[in-house]
């Protein structure tokens, strides 16, 4: 089953199996029957998750119900916990949208939600994200996630995702990190698609960051603040849920 999760995450286009992942999961989920591991997004409970990963798949990551993975459940949980994105009035521009997401959030009647991608079919708004089609702070809050490790300039694109915010709003851009890395890896002169899957683990990837992505982001022009919310969550709550284990969450300000 793993390799045949990595064949298919590597060969058939992303816009694709957006569209069809969905029903292929619904259809798996049957032998996933038990309680063991729950998803903090859609309720469901299972007795594990689907494994899921383009070069060495991980076991219990996918939701076969709604499509989260660790980082959108511990993403979803920060939401709930640690912000006022359920309850305040806010103007949302989403970036690159998560399937387990767009539902749910474009029903939430405190949401003015704005979906946006440069090619993705799940989002409204067709837009390169180095140069945003909309005025200086428009939004209160910016999702961005495992979006900046694909544009050519993501110093630019911080820069644009700023200049949209209103002065009091707040953004997260989470993006794969190497914690082995002290600092981001980037060659713009390879262009090889097999060089670059070798070199930063995808054949569509700019760069690999490392532990010095709080400083790109000050970089891009944001104040960040780094919350431990993930690896300070108790050790039950990390099975049962099935979250990242290391991820920092950088909440980022004007
Ligand atoms: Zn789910």
């Amino acid at each position: 089953m793993k390799s045949i999760i990595s064949w298919t995450l590597r060969n058939i286009p992303r816009k694709y199996l957006q569209l069809v992942s969905h029903f292929a999961m619904k259809i798996y989920a049957i032998f996933l029957r038990g309680t063991r591991v729950s998803c903090p997004v859609c309720k469901s409970k299972f007795s594990k998750f689907v494994p899921y990963g383009r070069l060495e798949p991980r076991d219990n990551a996918l939701c076969p119900n709604c499509l989260a993975l660790e980082r959108h459940r511990l993403m979803y949980m920060y939401l709930q916990q640690k912000t006022n994105f359920f309850q305040a009035k806010l103007k949302v521009l989403h970036v690159a949208p998560e399937y387990c997401f767009i539902d749910r959030f474009e029903k939430m009647k405190n949401l003015d939600y704005i979906t946006a991608d440069i090619e993705s079919p799940l989002a409204k708004v067709k837009m390169d994200l180095h140069h945003i089609p909309f005025e200086d702070n428009t939004f209160d809050v910016v999702f961005c996630n495992h979006v900046l490790e694909h544009v050519e300039d993501d110093i630019q694109c911080m820069r644009e995702m700023r200049r949209v915010l209103k002065p009091t709003g707040w953004a997260i851009m989470q993006s794969p990190q190497d914690w082995s890395l002290a600092t981001t890896f980037e060659d713009k002169t390879i262009t090889d698609p097999k060089e670059r899957e070798r070199l930063f683990k995808q054949d569509d990837h700019f760069r690999i960051y490392g532990r010095d992505y709080n400083k790109r982001l000050e970089q891009g022009g944001w104040k960040v603040t780094e919350d431990k919310f993930g690896v300070n969550m108790p050790p039950d709550q990390t099975m049962r849920f099935a979250l990242p284990k290391d991820e920092i969450i950088y909440l980022c300000q004007k």
